[in-house]
């Protein structure tokens, strides 16, 4: 079956004891102990065993095609987790640009990173040493929506010695598998597409192989107990059902809006892998499967103040941060990042949702007059 078959019928699964369609809600804590001292459910306490998780982990796993899946607390516990799962002095490889949360993370708690431009695949390899052991992607990269090509980047992470982890969160499994072109762990921040509807936080981690760096993945989320909630844990499955319609129309109003905002005279730049100008559309058009995805930003002519000006004129957009749900969000991202980010003042980041892509077009345009 097709993965949009999968995702909408949540792999088919129904409840055997009540044959419900929607899975039940456990909320219980705890599970009973038998007799005999043993636990005939396989369950002990909920931290590591939630019954919440089977089904959705499940659908993201053969959503991206790998061995398994595990959900978090959100998409930082998720990330951060990957990294704390290395070992003493392995080293790791980051983008430039990517995420600012998990980049300040990365940098503030002084672990061994080198921060690398992933389109430059000598300078890739040049930063690997002896002890690295994890490259971190991010495809397109936040918030300029830069292209990793990540078949090139696995190989040399391989030919290194080292694992590939992917930041997934923007290409969704919808328009990239990086499990398929080589890489060895998807993170995606849940809280966006997967969910898509603004509310709840979530993260999920996705392996290629279930292995010892899977296991301590697997028992660090235990012991820190950066676990999922079990109602947040339904939402998420109830939202993934309609993942592929929603990124679709995402994709189809973030490529209407790139084109038409492109030609407007108050718009310098409009980045977007998408268009045929763009440095990386070429991987792109290889690598993303359907659309270029939701995400784009504008660099507005007039600098920091025009950018927030125009942000302030909106009338139908949602001045907010965040990505990835049905409703459209515009944001000042320098304001976001602060000091130290990489991110040009004069750029509004555009989460396309799944609105009418003229009513879109429409409220941008009167908003940058
Ligand atoms: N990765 C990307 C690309 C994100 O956009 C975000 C959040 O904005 C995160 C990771 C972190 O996820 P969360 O906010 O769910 O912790």
């Amino acid at each position: 079956m097709k993965n949009e078959t999968l995702a909408a019928q949540g792999l088919g699964w129904i409840d055997e004891a009540t044959r419900a369609i929607s899975p039940p809600l456990h909320l219980s804590s705890t599970y009973l102990r038998d007799v005999d001292n043993g636990y005939r459910s396989g369950r002990e306490y909920i931290r590591a065993d939630n019954p919440a998780f089977d089904q959705p982990e499940a659908l993201l796993k053969a959503l991206e095609g790998g061995a398994d899946a595990a959900l978090f607390a959100s998409g930082m516990a998720a990330a951060t987790c990957a990294f704390l799962a290395l070992k003493g002095d392995d080293h790791v490889i980051a983008p430039r640009v990517m995420y600012w949360g998990l980049r300040r993370w990365l940098l503030e708690w002084s672990l061994n990173v080198d921060l690398v431009d992933m389109g430059d695949l000598d300078a890739l390899k040049r930063a690997m040493r002896p002890n690295t052991r994890l490259i971190w992607a991010e495809t397109p990269s936040n918030p300029t929506w830069e292209i990793t090509d990540l078949a090139a980047v696995a190989e040399i992470a391989h030919d290194g010695g080292a694992l590939l982890a992917v930041d997934s969160t923007c290409a969704t499994p919808v328009l990239t598998r990086p499990l398929v072109l080589g890489a060895d762990l998807v993170m995606h921040s849940a809280t966006k597409y997967l969910n898509g509807h603004s509310d709840l936080i979530a993260g999920a981690l996705v392996t290629r192989a279930d292995g010892e760096y899977w296991q301590r993945i697997l028992t660090l989320r235990a012991q820190l107990g950066g676990v999922l909630g079990s109602f947040e844990a339904w939402l998420l499955l109830r939202g993934m059902r309609t993942l592929f319609p929603r990124v679709r129309q995402a994709c189809r109003n973030a490529q209407a809006l790139a084109e038409r905002l492109s030609t407007h005279p108050h718009v310098v730049e409009v980045l977007y892998p998408g268009l045929a100008s763009s440095p990386g559309h070429a991987i792109a058009a290889r690598q993303m499967d359907g659309g270029f995805g939701g995400m784009l930003s504008i660099r507005v002519k007039g600098g920091e103040q025009a950018a927030i000006g125009t942000a302030a004129n909106v009338k139908l957009w949602k001045r907010a941060t965040s990505l990835g749900g049905v409703e459209s969000l515009i944001e000042h991202r320098a304001s976001v990042e602060g000091a130290g980010s990489p991110c040009p003042p004069d750029l509004l980041r555009l989460s396309a949702g799944i609105e009418d892509t003229e009513d879109l077009i429409a409220d941008l345009e009167q908003a940058l007059e």
